[in-house]
């Protein structure tokens, strides 16, 4: 096969990587049919394993590479601060400011920011925040919707419709407090908060503004306005997790795209520019003051730390990247370059008549050839398109490697700016093939 004759400086790695790490990779990202690629650079539109072989790159790290990979003026300004400033100081540093002033001046409802380590982490202190603003103690989240991984919102991960845990490890006291409604619907959610009344209310419904797992299983556009009237009627903060969608959905993000307003909003990725520490929160100056340690007097408290957390080098890198961002209008041309994949992927999926589903918002593009994850999109006669037969989408993706694409777990596309003409016909070919 393509990955026995083409990718041997791979397989020799990773076998003696699985000696000295746990499967063989630090990241569970790593796709790992028939085993891991070990990539040995990424630029642009491409990734580059270790046997040279090159693949046009839709996994983009996940999605923090909006302006392509290993983006030139980005990288050189991280370099330079770097070199200037050391990446750490462990005190304040104006690239905090810097960065907190031009979410602020994108994302108007982001009054205040706060820098954390990573999406996962963001999401804890969202809803410690909520929890502390409110005095209330219970959650809503959507069946389906990741948050990270932490004790309390990796419940139902990938599991939409049952309450079973799929991760191991976590007692089942510590998510009691976390309540769950259905995917795009809204009387369900209006269920859960009428429920959670009786047992002290709920601090916060926290939502994917695109739908769980970026739209897999998208919502009606209306979905994040009956979710604030919601949230207005039950007394409950309103936290947009916008670790996917900041910046990707457009520089005012996806509370920009639907123009609802967040009480609180997640963030990731992109806010570190591809660099690491990529993650914050941020919203109301009022319940974002319960994280001014010490500082406001008569106020309570949430407690949030971090040795790393707002370093001159993340921040650096946040903020050089949100500006070329908004200056190269990159959520556009990277959505438009989504569109285009989206359109071809889609023609070939009717020349050949597959029973394959592919859609996109801008440039988050999913497909579907399995029919196990995704339960439902804006077509309620999408699945007596696809049939009973399970395909694999491990092997799925497998095969689009093999054929120089990469993919984020042979399901989703993030598309960059550095896409162009050439990456799509590359593609839609090593598609049809
Ligand atoms: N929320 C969403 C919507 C995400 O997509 C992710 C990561 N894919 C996270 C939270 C967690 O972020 P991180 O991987 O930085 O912990």
């Amino acid at each position: 096969s393509y990955f026995d004759t083409k990718c041997k400086g791979s397989k020799a790695l990773i076998e003696e990587a699985r000696k000295y790490i746990p499967g063989g990779v630090q990241h569970n990202l790593a796709f790992n049919y028939p085993f891991p690629l070990a990539i040995d650079r990424a630029e642009g539109a491409y990734l580059y394993d270790v046997d040279g072989n090159r693949y046009v790159d839709y996994l983009q790290a996940g999605g923090p590479t909006l302006l392509g990979s290993n983006y030139k003026p980005v990288t050189d300004k991280v370099l330079e601060v770097i070199k200037d400033h050391s990446p750490v100081t462990g005190l304040f540093h104006e690239y905090e400011l810097k960065l907190a002033k031009i979410i602020n001046e994108n994302m108007p409802w982001v009054e205040q920011y706060r820098c954390l380590a990573s999406g996962t982490e963001a999401d804890m202190v969202a809803i410690r925040v909520a929890r502390t603003f409110t005095g209330k103690e219970r959650i809503v989240k959507v069946g389906g919707a990741y948050h990270g991984w932490s004790d309390q919102l990796v419940y139902s991960l990938h599991i939409p419709y049952t309450k079973t845990f799929e991760a191991h490890g976590i007692p089942s006291e510590l998510s009691a407090n976390t309540t769950e409604g259905y995917p795009g619907d809204i009387e369900s959610l209006r269920k859960v908060l009428e429920e959670n009344e009786r047992a002290g209310g709920t601090a916060a419904v926290l939502i994917e503004p695109f739908g769980p797992e970026s739209g897999t299983r998208m919502a009606e556009f209306d979905y994040c306005t009956k979710v604030r009237e919601l949230c207005d009627e039950f007394d409950a903060l309103l936290i947009f997790d916008e670790v996917v969608t900041a910046f990707r959905a457009g520089p005012g993000g996806a509370q920009g795209y639907f123009n609802v307003r967040p009480d609180l909003t997640v963030f990731g990725k992109i806010v570190a520019g591809g660099f690491p520490m990529a993650g914050g929160i941020g919203g109301r100056e009022d319940i974002m003051s319960c994280l001014a340690a010490g500082v406001q007097a008569g106020k309570k408290r949430a407690y949030v730390g971090g040795t790393l957390t707002a370093n001159p080098l993340s921040c650096a890198a946040g903020y050089y990247a949100i500006k070329e961002i908004v200056e190269q209008d990159a959520a556009r041309k990277a959505g438009e370059n989504g569109d285009k994949l989206c359109a071809g992927i889609q023609k070939l999926i009717d020349k050949y008549e597959l029973p394959f589903v592919v859609w996109n918002i801008g440039s988050i593009l999913h497909f579907e050839v399995s029919g196990v994850m995704y339960l439902s999109v804006t077509d309620p006669d999408i699945f007596k398109k696809i049939p009973a037969r399970q395909h694999n989408i491990e092997k799925f993706g497998a095969a689009l490697t093999a054929n120089g694409i990469i993919t984020l777990a042979g399901s989703r596309i993030y598309t960059s700016m550095a896409d162009n003409d050439d990456t799509i016909e590359e593609t839609l070919k090593g598609f049809e093939d």
